[in-house]
């Protein structure tokens, strides 16, 4: 397999500043770090560079957004305002959308290097890729910056495709634990892309991605939401995966799939309560290329989202990343052996009816 990777050193230098995990600090909060701080990333990188994976990557080098790929999604108004913000250090950009001096550089960096991963996936110069970007993208609404995302990086690259690849249908598999409210928003209305997103119920934001949001006009039932119950393991991604997301990407064969994939629903993640661990973010990512096999010859790009646990999150995004490429280095993930043998691992009642729920939203996909 040849996978292709997409990383520059300046994603890691977009600074969020100083917070309690996700609050502005400022009495009585001490000052801390942010949650959707470099380190995850970094390490990410740097467990790819010592096990030997990443010089088996096929390296996209990427490049700024043009102003006319980012208002493919967003106003013009949210553009300039980025801009403006520029030279500003450590404002709130948005909603907890924090960004330091040269973040919107750096965010049209993250956005213009899922771009390149898109013309590198569809013209066939690889076979899969995985966009470790950063600010990530996928809460990012037309007209704000949200939930640490600046500009819709998935969104966007999805309306490029669209626009300029000659494709006429894509979907879109949100594994990240938060809501893609932002990807949901830009294809609300439009029946050639699938949106679908898998994430905790109700967490971010707040009383967001619920099953009743199926799409609207043209759009309508092209919009998925599995809203998992807090505390879902591999058991409970898993029957997801098999019962609703494959079946509902065979009904609608899409020619691309974007997979905004975040770590965040790893056990032991600050801020989100599932239990993933990294032979579960396999066991999906293989169901994954298997559907893709079938509906669009194995085309399947990963836009880095969230996650937040920076001793854990390098392990799941290896994981990931090598069986993509079809490799295998050897590395032993420590933490799988605690956390996959966490209580309620398996698929539990409470997730099943939930699941099955979300069954019935496959026939009205065309
Ligand atoms: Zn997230």
């Amino acid at each position: 397999m040849k996978t292709g990777i997409v990383f520059h050193e300046l994603y890691l230098w977009h600074h969020t500043g100083n917070h309690a995990d996700y609050v502005p600090y400022g009495f009585p909060v001490e000052p801390l770090h942010h949650s959707e701080s470099p380190d995850t990333k970094r390490r990410i990188k740097n467990l790819m560079e010592v096990s030997g994976l990443y010089e088996k990557l096929f390296q996209i080098k990427p490049r700024k957004a043009t102003k006319e790929e980012i208002l493919m999604f967003h106003t013009e108004n949210h553009f300039e305002h980025i801009k403006s913000l520029n030279k500003s250090i450590s404002v709130n950009a948005g909603i907890s959308a924090p960004t330091g001096i040269g973040s919107f550089d750096i965010a049209l960096l993250s956005t213009g290097g899922v771009i390149e991963a898109i013309d590198s996936v569809v013209d066939g110069k690889v076979d899969n890729a995985y966009a470790l970007v950063r600010p990530p993208g996928h809460h990012a609404m037309p007209d704000k910056a949200m939930g640490f995302c600046i500009f819709g990086n998935a969104a966007i690259a999805g309306k490029y495709a669209l626009k300029n690849k000659d494709l006429s249908k894509i979907a879109f598999v949100d594994w990240d634990v938060h809501h893609g409210n932002g990807t949901q928003a830009a294809f609300y209305e439009d029946p050639n892309a699938l949106t679908i997103s898998i994430h905790q119920d109700r967490n971010f934001p707040t009383n967001s991605g619920l099953m009743e949001e199926n799409g609207e006009g043209k759009g309508s039932g092209y919009n998925i939401n599995i809203p998992l119950p807090p505390g879902s393991g591999v058991g409970a991604y898993e029957s997801a995966f098999d019962r609703v997301i494959i079946p509902a990407l065979e009904v609608y064969k899409p020619e691309l799939i974007i997979i905004p994939s975040g770590f965040d629903g790893g056990a032991g993640d600050p801020i989100g309560r599932q239990m993933l661990t990294s032979e579960g973010f396999r066991s999906l990512t293989k169901k994954m290329m298997a559907v893709a096999e079938d509906v669009c010859n194995g085309r399947i790009l990963m836009t880095h989202e969230g996650g937040y646990s920076a001793a854990t999150v390098p392990f799941f995004a290896h994981a990931v990343i090598e069986t993509m490429a079809q490799e295998n280095l050897g590395i032993e993930d420590p933490f799988q052996k605690i956390i996959g043998n966490l209580g309620q691992q398996e698929l539990q009642p409470h997730q099943d009816k939930l699941i099955k729920e979300a069954e019935s939203l496959i026939k009205n996909i065309k």
